[in-house]
Parts: structure tokens; sequence; C-alpha cells
């Protein structure tokens, strides 16, 4: 059997900077900078350097990606009694973080589009109870900011963006994390910006809403113990920060090979299938590269016959999750995780591997 296709490769990603990483990892050991907070280094200039990176906004590192959401939601005052629109069909964290916080999550349906929360139904789910809209940039691909942005303006709501997977992402030549009120990503070592274990970032846009998040991820503490609020242990450690900012160098470059690769994968790809093109106003860095299919099941069977690894992203709808209150219908996202396949899009993965890959699904009798 011939070598399976993987779905990602991290540690080729790795040996392409091995230099550089070890010695940044053997710097935070000889420091012994272990745990983040308010005066480590490594910490300290990864939260600069992402800051530079986005170019506006406040950076405060934390444990994770979905810390981060929570972090950031309580930092705008959200919590009991309080409801936030969430899209269907999304990682668990966008909406596991709302109940961790104690606010309840409404589930919006998503568009086929930019399969992100549809704009067009936001009015509709808002009540007197409405307190946030979380948009999630799914795929790599920024969501309609534009309108989501002006529900929110209307109906004096927080704007939140999570960019777990979409560091990186234009929508009309801005970046996707300076829109929102609050914007979190994650360094989960898939992500397109990963770390070497987990960590995260709340980006806030004003300086109080930026102070009280550096208490809550940090005890509650101003400075080492005074304690204004309760909070909580959920800082980033020094190792993940110094491969971070050795890593946030070569981001925009990995993020290009992806789409390089993203647009082989369309060029080849035949009619069988949707594939994923977006509007010119939209850069999507492809954290994931999705097509849709009818015939899944026997397109993921062919897949696996050729030893090609391939991802759902995801199986089932949050809106149909039992462990959520707000259960409810929602048609396209639920159509959507019946034919939605990942391929592998990972910035190492070579041409003539797509190419291979492509004419396993071309050559698919349907
Ligand atoms: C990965 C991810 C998260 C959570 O990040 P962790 O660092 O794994 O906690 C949140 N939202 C989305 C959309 C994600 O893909």
């Amino acid at each position: 059997m011939k070598d399976k296709i993987p779905f990602v490769d991290l540690k080729s990603n790795y040996l392409s900077i091995k230099e550089e990483i070890d010695k940044s990892i053997q710097e935070v050991i000889s420091k012994t900078a272990f745990i983040g907070g308010s005066n480590n280094p490594f910490v300290n200039k990864f939260e600069n350097d992402f800051e530079a990176y986005l170019g506006t906004g406040n950076v405060v590192s934390c444990a994770n990606g979905t810390d981060a959401i929570e972090i950031g939601l309580q930092a705008l005052g959200i919590g009991i009694g309080d409801e936030v629109l969430v899209p269907a069909l999304t990682w668990i964290s966008t909406a596991e973080a709302v109940v961790n916080i104690g606010a309840e999550p409404v589930f919006v349906d998503i568009n086929t589009t930019d399969n992100g929360i549809d704009a067009d139904l936001l009015a509709e789910k808002i009540t007197n109870k409405t307190k946030a809209i979380i948009a999630v940039h799914l795929y790599g691909t920024p969501a309609n900011i534009e309108a989501i942005q002006k529900t929110c303006k209307a109906h004096n709501l927080y704007f939140i963006e999570d960019c777990a997977q979409a560091h990186g992402a234009l929508y009309n030549n801005q970046k996707v994390g300076t829109f929102g009120d609050v914007a979190t990503f994650s360094f989960y070592p898939g992500k397109n910006l990963g770390a070497f274990g987990d960590a995260g970032v709340i980006v806030c846009k004003s300086n109080k809403v930026t102070t009280i998040a550096r208490q809550i991820a940090n005890h509650g503490q101003e400075v080492k113990h005074n304690h204004l609020r309760i909070g909580r242990n959920s800082r980033m450690d020094g190792i993940q920060a110094a491969v971070l900012s050795i890593k946030l160098k070569y981001i925009d470059q990995w993020n290009k090979a992806r789409i390089d690769n993203a647009n082989y994968y369309n060029e080849l790809i035949n009619e069988d299938y949707q594939k994923p093109i977006f509007d010119k106003h939209l850069k999507s860095v492809y954290h994931l590269y999705v097509i849709k299919t009818d015939q899944r099941d026997k397109v993921l069977q062919a897949l696996a016959e050729n030893n090609i690894a391939t991802g759902i992203h995801y199986p089932q709808a949050l809106s149909e999750m039992n462990i959520f209150k707000n259960k409810t219908t929602c048609l396209v996202a639920n159509k959507t995780c019946e034919s939605i396949i990942s391929l592998p899009i990972y910035p190492e993965l070579e041409q003539s591997i797509i190419a291979e890959i492509v004419s396993v699904l071309n050559g698919i009798n349907k």
C-alpha cells in the first residue's frame, strides 16, 4: 500500500525552522522563564509582536483559544442571564465558552458562501437579553463582517470575532481580529499559527476591557498579591510564546503557500464538487480546504482506499447537540454537515500530491 498522505504535517513545518526554534526554547529554559504573567520577557515579546502583526488592538495572552473566548466575554461584562448569538456550525468552543460563563448561546444558521453566521437571520434572534454576536471566520474565511457589525450597532450589541482558524485573513484588506470589540485567537498546534502546546490571545479594542481581561487571565491580580476580582489561571507559558514569536515571522509565507495550494485544487477539481471560491473582498487563509458533495460517503471511501487522510469539520451542527439548552433546527448547517469534506491543505503540501488527490476525486464514478 502506498504511503499515507497525511492531513497535516507538523513535523516538516518544525524541521523547516528547527535551528531557530530549538535555540529559542533553550533560551526560555536557561532563563527559567516558564510561566506567563506580567514579567515574562518571552510572553511580553509575543504580545507585542502579535499586536504589531495585527496593526491595532491590545493583545492579552492566555492559555488557549477557548479560554480566550470565555475571558473576552467576561471582560465585556457578559454573564448569567445574557444571550449570545453563535453560528450553528463551528468548533464547540465558541458555544461552550458562552455556557461556561453562565450565558446562553443562541444558534443562528450559516450561509452557503463563507459558511459563517447568516447576517440576514440575526435580527429575528435578538431579544432584550442578547448582549453580543460571535462571528467565526470558519475554515480561515472571513465572515460577513460588515453586515454583522451593522446589526450589532443597530441593536447595541458587542461584536466578537472568533479568529481561531483565521490568522492573517483579510476582509476588505483589513486583518480579521481588528474589527470586533473583542477578538480571540487560538494557537493550538494545528492552527495556521500553532504553538508547541496550547496557547491563545484575546484582542481588545478598549483599554478598559484590556485591563479586565488581563486581570481575569491571571487570578484577578493587578500586580502580584493585589486581587481585584475573581479570576482564573489562564496564562501563556514562556516556551509557547518563544515558539510563536519565531513562527509569526513565517505566517504570511505559510498562508501564501496554503492559498497557492487552494488555488491549485480549485483549478484541478472538476465541477462535480462545490469548491471554496470567494469574492475578492475576502482573503481566506485556508485553515481548511473544504469541498462539498452530495455523494460524500462514496467520495470518502475512495479517498480512504487511496490512503488519503481527510476530515469533516464538523459532522454535527452545535444547534443539534443535546448538551445545549437552545437546541434548534438550522437547515443550512445540517445540510453542510452532511456534504463537507476537508482535504489536506498544509503549507508544505506539494503540488504533485494535490494532483494525486484530485485524480482520485475526479475519477470517482458518480
Ligand atoms: C480551535 C478553535 C477554538 C479553540 O481553541 P483552543 O485553543 O483549542 O481552545 C475556538 N474556536 C474555533 C473556531 C476553533 O477552531
